[in-house]
């Protein structure tokens, strides 16, 4: 039985006051889903607890990073031996060296890796280095892929194909939006207009191998590769943003599912195992232009913290285990035929995306292969699910646009109980 939000809705009231918005960072706030937020307390394996005592199963792993779930036992005992040797030196440190190791060995295409505090900041010193390196200033973006909120990223299309971005935001400037193109998702036709019209100056597509941030969107078969060869024709690098897919679709990545291989990589979320880290690396040959081996700055005071440092290295040592990635497959598998068995029952159009952990249900009977069918969907109706799912004590990420995490602490029965309360959703809808 739910216990209702009065304690969440206080909380809120105070946050609003002093932080803006209440959040800090809006998808917190829950406004596509039109309610309060919940306050959350506490988490221990697939589950949280909000503030008024109410328990969920929690699908948001905040937002990626928990792939393991809520406090593992290795993470929370890596961090504390960590913390108990010190909090940060601002000098090179073992944990740095052996993380770097152990990712150049996971990743295919990384030989040499910068760590960073953010995807953000791995997105914008990725881009940095490839104008660079290629001496170019356009990139290639797509349409509904979020890549951080560095100005250059903070982009939406022009109209018209492979236009000249416009500034997604107050604050981005036009001149800065001007160098960033942006083209439909899985639309190789698009980005080869692009790189016919704009070719000599484009230093670098940038892309989700699989879109997370418009929903959960696979590349159709041959966008990846076409990429490749379309980047490596017009001497552009390719990179690929796995922040959301490194280490959560594949324990190789995105890259290694799929067998193509990017000139860069920004990694985030999973790889500092719920702490803050972003990571960017590639070949040694553009790695090597990066200060203080080259003359593309970089930095940052808390780069590479030893507590971080500690989580993301126990995540990825769990996670090479054997049988995970086996085990997260079929429970994210049972639940996307569970929700395709009881939408079906219940008549309601439906389309599942879904690759590895990552899955979303969209409220439209369309195939979403891009951000246009991805925006066909009924938000609305989305916002009932979500809030049917939450009193059934399920968790679910607040906004039709994004997708759920399923992680290796989730129980067969947590997966049953999720089904269940689908499908009673659903008859509500
Ligand atoms: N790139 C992708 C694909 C993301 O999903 C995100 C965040 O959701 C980012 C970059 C930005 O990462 P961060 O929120 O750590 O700055």
């Amino acid at each position: 039985m739910h216990k209702g939000f009065q304690r969440s809705i206080a909380y809120y009231e105070q946050a609003v006051k002093v932080i803006p918005g209440g959040v800090n960072s809006p998808v917190r706030a829950f406004k596509s889903v039109e309610m309060n937020p919940v306050v959350l307390q506490r988490g221990e394996g697939s589950r949280v607890w909000d503030v008024d005592g109410n328990e969920y199963i929690d699908y948001i792993c905040s937002w990626g990073p928990l792939i393991l779930g809520h406090s593992h036992p290795s993470v929370v005992e890596a961090v504390k031996a960590a913390a108990e040797k010190g909090t940060s030196f601002g000098a090179l440190t073992e944990i740095e060296v052996k993380m770097a190791q152990l990712v150049a060995e996971i990743v295919p295409s990384v030989e040499v890796v910068r760590m960073v505090n953010s995807g953000t900041e791995a997105t914008m010193s990725a881009l940095r280095l490839a104008r660079a390196y290629t001496r170019r200033n356009k990139i290639v973006k797509f349409e509904g892929s979020y890549h951080g909120h560095s100005d250059s990223l903070l982009i939406k299309a022009g109209s018209g194909v492979a236009t000249l971005g416009l500034p997604d935001s107050p604050g981005v400037p036009e001149n800065t939006a001007q160098h960033t193109l942006t083209v439909p998702y899985n639309d190789l036709d698009s980005a080869r207009v692009a790189f016919q019209k704009f070719g000599h100056d484009i230093a670098a597509v940038i892309v989700e191998p699989v879109a997370g941030n418009m929903g959960v969107v696979p590349p159709e078969p041959g966008f990846l590769e076409g990429l490749r060869r379309l980047t490596a024709h017009y001497g552009a690098l390719l990179i690929f943003d796995e922040v959301m897919t490194g280490f959560r679709v594949d324990y190789h990545c995105a890259q290694g599912k799929y067998g193509v291989m990017p000139d860069l990589t920004t990694l985030g979320k999973v790889i500092g195992g719920g702490l803050p880290v972003g990571a960017y690396g590639g070949r040694r040959e553009i790695m090597e232009m990066v200060a203080p081996t080259g003359p593309v700055y970089q930095a940052g005071t808390l780069s590479g913290n030893p507590l971080a440092m500690a989580a993301g290295y126990a995540t990825l040592q769990e996670l090479g285990k054997p049988g995970v990635y086996e085990q997260l497959e079929a429970k994210a598998s049972r639940l996307e035929e569970g929700f395709r068995q009881n939408a079906e029952e219940t008549g309601i159009p439906y389309h599942i995306n879904r690759v590895g952990s990552m899955v979303c249900l969209f409220f439209t009977g369309e195939r979403v292969v891009s951000y246009t069918q991805a925006k066909q969907s009924d938000t609305k109706r989305f916002a009932r699910y979500f809030r049917l799912m939450l009193e059934q004590g399920i968790l679910l990420p607040p906004s039709q646009f994004e997708g759920m995490f399923v992680s290796a602490a989730h129980s067969d029965e947590d997966i049953e109980r999720t089904i269940e309360a689908n499908r009673n959703a659903l008859k509500q809808l």
